[in-house]
């Protein structure tokens, strides 16, 4: 966690202080207001949020008689009711009946996907789970090795085909390897090619298809770049019209200075983020916690 605030702080704590300098100003004049509002916006948090920001500040910023009140905590209150702490971010990994779960993992090229893949099984054997990879990327040679490379790392098996091969044929043996052994999870890495809708949607609706054959998809990670801003999010809403998401991996927040897309991606899919990629390191995955997160912004 105080990793999480390091991170976090070290590199976008300049949207969140940013907020708190304007907000403690003595006279909350309109300029000011506008300020705040620029902040909001370039932060990537989206315009229906932050006028539902600017509102609620503006609500409990207003003084009556007395002292103002502390714009430290009105802003987080504020924020962490945008990030929305009630939704539920626990990953589904587990199957039932004796069969593993299922880990669908989604996104365009490039998102960090296959690295998620590594990290995420990391995590599940470090909860002493038994975990199997597919390596359903099969159009890029260089994500299958990549996968097996952390596969290695990790301590876990992959299952792959060779380059060309269909990537449903790929997902299917690596789950019916993972049923025939026993595993407790099952992550299938995709290919992230976004050709066109009608394309993504047979090819994954095929690999959902056979893995079902063999044991529930318990969980849909959608792994969306930070750093793509709006870009990022016509991406993610494309994915989420093919695949049922169920949660969101939101890599790269090390590197952006836009934590506002968290707030944006999960009004836009209605899914929570479940995921945080703070780096390129193996241990640089973390369960997202909304005040945490807050926290972390505010420096
Ligand atoms: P894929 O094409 O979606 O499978 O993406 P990769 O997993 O190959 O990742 C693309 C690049 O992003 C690689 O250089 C990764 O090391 C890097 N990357 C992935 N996640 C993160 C992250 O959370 N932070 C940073 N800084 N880099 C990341």
């Amino acid at each position: 966690l105080v990793r999480l605030r390091q991170r976090l702080a070290g590199s976008q704590g300049g949207f969140g202080r940013g907020l708190l300098a304007l907000l403690s100003r003595d006279r909350l004049d309109e300029d000011t207001w506008e300020s705040i509002e620029d902040v909001l916006l370039t932060a990537d948090i989206g315009v229906a949020a932050t006028q539902q920001v600017v509102e609620g500040l503006r609500t409990r910023m207003r003084v009556e008689g007395g002292a103002a009140p502390d714009a430290r905590t009105a802003l987080r209150e504020e924020l962490v009711k945008l990030v929305d702490p009630a939704m539920d971010r626990r990953l589904q990994v587990s199957g039932s009946d004796g069969k593993p779960g299922v880990v669908l993992v989604v996104g365009v090229n490039g998102s960090g996907k296959t690295t998620t893949v590594g990290k995420l099984a990391r995590i599940l054997v470090a909860e002493e789970r038994t975990v199997t990879l597919g390596a359903a990327d099969t159009f890029r040679a260089a994500a299958v090795d990549q996968l097996a490379t952390w596969g290695e790392r990790v301590g876990v098996e992959v299952v792959r085909g060779n380059e060309g091969t269909d990537p449903a044929s790929v997902a299917f043996d690596a789950v019916k390897d993972g049923v025939d052994n026993g595993v407790d999870t099952v992550i299938v890495d995709t290919a992230g090619r976004l050709q066109n809708k009608a394309g993504l949607m047979d090819e994954l609706g095929k690999v959902k298809r056979v893995i079902e054959k063999q044991a529930p998809v318990t969980e849909v990670l959608l792994v969306l770049d930070a750093t793509t801003g709006q870009n990022g999010l016509v991406q993610a809403r494309v994915f989420s019209e093919v695949v049922d998401v169920t949660g969101v991996v939101l890599t790269k927040l090390d590197g952006s200075a836009k934590g506002g897309i968290v707030v944006s991606v999960q009004r836009e899919l209605g899914v929570p983020v479940k995921l945080v990629g703070l780096g390129e390191g193996p241990d640089d995955l973390a369960p997202f916690d909304a005040e945490a997160f807050v926290d972390a912004l505010l420096g």
